[in-house]
């Protein structure tokens, strides 16, 4: 930490080829770094679901990313860069649960330039709109792009479409 907090920032928001606006990395940035804390107010899923059920279907631009059953962040309020990273098929970095934060972190070594991306994994909802993949529809580019920030079809959650935390996620190494 000592020297590395000293350096130049890692990270940078600005337009993206993807989606909106996206996060860049500065400088190389090795495998297993904790690039950032995804920030925002800490609600209940029933709070979450409160403040945008009267969002229209077609905006995915909430920034609702959910901890454990109890809790969910929004990124929305009192959020920071991490909010703008955007989804990925084949993703450079992925998010992480400690002590009920989340964090982003590179799984592979980032070049200079580079975008973020993390794979978002949005829980299916048994009341999805039927063209929910529409809705969530990813243009990352990569060659296995599914096409949807959704987590693959298995069983429905309870619980409105929003980025599971990557407790869940199966790690390759
Ligand atoms: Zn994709």
């Amino acid at each position: 930490m000592k020297k590395s907090a000293r350096r130049a920032p890692m990270i940078e928001v600005r337009h993206s080829p993807i989606h909106g606006f996206g996060v860049f990395a500065l400088r190389r940035i090795r495998k297993g770094t904790a690039i950032i804390e995804y920030l925002g107010e800490r609600v209940s899923h029933a709070e979450a679901d409160a403040r945008y059920e009267d969002k229209t279907e077609d905006d995915n631009h909430t920034f609702l990313f959910t901890v454990d059953s109890k809790t969910v962040i929004d990124g929305g309020v009192g959020g920071n860069e991490g909010r703008y990273i955007n989804h990925g098929c084949e993703p450079n970095c992925e998010s992480s649960v400690a002590d009920k934060r989340i964090f982003i972190e590179a799984i592979r070594t980032i070049q200079k330039g580079e975008e973020l991306a993390y794979d978002y994994q949005i829980g299916r909802d048994v009341d999805d709109a039927p063209n929910v993949d529409e809705i969530f529809a990813c243009r990352c580019g990569a060659q296995n792009c599914r096409g949807s920030m959704l987590a693959p079809a298995k069983a429905p959650r309870k619980r409105r479409a929003r980025r599971t935390a990557g407790r869940a996620k199966r790690k390759t190494h």
